[in-house]
């Protein structure tokens, strides 16, 4: 059925890093027609060309492509504001004792429903997830994402090292796992495949070329992995990596570096690295609230925009502390200004859309609002609470309007959510809680 939804038709026709705010265009109405956009323009206009369309109108609300999470960890979903630790206790104290319990296959299926429930009503339509070592988390999180048709990637997460033996595969059993997953899913409906080693020190260097191996063999997926998000971190991987040049040089030695790598964090970046993600076009995900929470450091996002790497936003839970992209993109704000850097309204919503779609290379199917891209929808109110409403209130311009929902918005400003133009807006209710 053809419908034609009318509202602040928030669209992008460039990169506002690269052409400024104006890169951003507001329009009256977009017409969807089976799951995709299939025209956008002024409404008097689109009701003419579409007269038999059914008209819904969410009259000052804005309309927007719907966020896009480059970086999470669906598993951590219920460790999420947990106390007291930076990187390596927080994965040894939180993160593997959780994940273990991911070979039970209802636990898995129970908390990828829940966080597909968490993200959707935070206004996320498309989430890039880590998994566990345990396929059976990869099956029950793209599961979960088919049953609401949502395009995402994941993959199972890599490690022989490092970790409680529960949670270590082998280079060979990390290759046959990953591949026969892959095989299952990539392309399967909206689903994509991401090859996924955790991080260098959790991987030998033969688990690390066997998934470069993997790779090889499928260029055209995602390879996703941390990158110096923490000193600590740098100086363990420089002593189980004695001979590499940089954290860098610990992928790009095994064939993990290419335009197709999901770099996340890359918090402290030597300039040979940050020369080499430009030269190969690989993409950057910043994880801000999870950069503050854990005490990784601030990410140099105006000095690497400017230097043309791809770069999305990203929760990056539950090591980041909120599910929602607005709260994401005020963490990329305050980090920005601690850099002595103020970014545009227009910026950061671009990261949290457009710019993370550009990132997992899929920008000619989401994160904008143009014919022939899938109809992945947020409808946000910008008068949500009274605190904000008192803001927007005094507002010039739309980037006035909006920027109090940037900084201060939650999920009760989600209208709507639309998933290939189905509304699509759960309720969290009692009964998807943690069963203990
Ligand atoms: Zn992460």
């Amino acid at each position: 059925m053809t419908e034609l939804i009318r509202g602040r038709v928030l669209r992008y026709h460039a990169d506002p890093f690269s052409v400024g705010p104006d890169a951003a265009q507001l329009t009256e109405a977009l017409v969807i027609d089976k799951g995709s956009i299939v025209a956008v323009g002024a409404a008097d206009a689109l009701q003419r060309a579409y007269p038999g369309a059914r008209i819904t109108d969410y009259g000052t609300c804005l309309i927007s492509a719907g966020f896009v999470d480059a970086h999470a960890h669906y598993p951590q979903s219920a460790i999420i504001a947990s106390w007291g630790k930076q990187l390596i206790d927080w994965l040894n104290t939180y993160t593997f004792p959780e994940e273990m319990r991911f070979s039970n296959i209802s636990y898995a299926n129970e908390v990828a429903k829940r966080t597909f429930d968490l993200t959707l009503s935070n206004g996320t339509t498309s989430v890039c997830s880590y998994c566990t070592i345990q396929p059976e988390s990869v099956d029950a999180f793209f599961s979960a994402a088919a049953a609401r048709n949502q395009r995402v990637w994941a993959g199972k997460t890599c490690m022989d090292r490092n970790a409680p033996s529960a949670l270590l595969d082998t280079a060979q059993s990390a290759y046959d796992d990953s591949a026969r997953l892959l095989g299952s899913w990539h392309g399967r409906g909206r689903a994509s495949y991401v090859i996924t080693p955790r991080f260098s020190p959790t991987s030998t260097p033969d688990q690390l070329s066997a998934l470069g191996a993997l790779w090889a063999e499928h260029p055209k997926c995602l390879m996703q992995t941390h990158l110096s998000e923490q000193v600590d971190e740098i100086s363990w991987m420089r002593a189980l990596f004695p001979s590499a040049r940089d954290y860098l040089d610990t992928y790009e030695a095994h064939g993990l570096l290419g335009a197709g790598g999901i770099y996340g964090h890359a918090v402290h970046l030597e300039p040979r690295e940050r020369a080499r993600l430009a030269e190969v076009d690989a993409s950057l995900i910043h994880c801000p609230t999870s950069n503050t929470f854990i005490g990784s450091g601030l990410f140099d996002m105006a000095g690497l925009k400017a230097e043309g790497l791809r770069v999305g936003l990203a929760t990056d839970t539950g090591g980041g502390s909120s599910f929602s992209m607005l709260r994401t993109m005020a963490g990329a704000y305050e980090v920005a200004q601690l850099r002595g850097h103020a970014l545009h309204p227009s910026q950061l919503w671009w990261l949290a859309t457009a710019g993370s779609a550009k990132a997992l290379h899929a920008d000619h199917q989401i994160g904008n609002i143009a014919p022939g891209l899938e109809a992945d929808l947020v409808i946000i109110d910008l008068q949500s609470t009274p605190a904000i409403a008192q803001a927007t209130a005094r507002a010039d311009d739309i980037w006035q309007a909006v920027f109090p929902t940037i900084m201060m918005g939650d999920d009760r400003a989600i209208r709507d959510v639309r998933v290939a133009g189905v509304s699509h807006k759960p309720q969290v209710s009692p009964k998807s809680q943690p069963s203990g």
